[in-house]
């Protein structure tokens, strides 16, 4: 199974939602409120648009030098955590291929950003998400609710809560 950043993210966020997402449950998206689905779909496709490639995985941009760095553009913090852990997937995954990179989060509107490395920690934390999202998925049913402050903008609320 190919594991994907935003995959990676949603296991973050929640368990039950990377169910939902990756066995394709669609929802109807008229609702006005921004879920975390939407939020982390659309972050999705714009990396799509730019294209810049390590094997399989696409990112926002790298910066050559000594070490090379990971670029990881983000309009808002609201999602701190999930995006953390996807910039370190990119980062243990340019580290099978070889190279030795580091990763910076940058939220420009909030003029703040965040160096990232793969320390052994992570990278065993990491190694663990990449073993448990394919058993997740893999369920038949998806994982118990576990209610959050979010889950009332999450784009499955009505069908989790039924
Ligand atoms: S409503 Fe809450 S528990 Fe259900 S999928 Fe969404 S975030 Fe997860």
């Amino acid at each position: 199974m190919k594991i994907t950043g935003v995959m990676v993210q949603y296991y973050i966020v929640c368990k039950r939602e990377l169910w939902f997402f990756a066995n394709q449950i669609n929802m109807n998206y008229n609702s006005d409120d921004i879920s975390i689905g939407r939020h982390i779909h659309e972050k999705s496709y714009s990396r799509e648009k730019k294209n810049i490639n390590l094997g399989d995985i696409a990112f926002d941009f790298v910066k050559s030098g000594d070490k090379d760095v990971i670029y990881e553009i983000k309009k808002s913090s609201k999602l701190e955590e999930p995006v953390r852990y996807q910039l370190y997937y990119y980062l243990w995954n340019a580290k099978k291929m070889g190279r030795d990179v580091e990763g910076m989060l940058v939220y420009p509107e909030e003029k703040k950003r965040e160096k990232l490395i793969l320390t052994p920690e992570v990278e065993k934390e990491v190694e663990k998400i990449i073993q448990e999202i394919p058993s997740i998925i893999n369920n038949p049913s998806p994982p118990p609710v576990i209610i959050k402050p979010y889950c009332k903008r999450c784009t499955y609320y009505e069908l989790c809560m039924v």
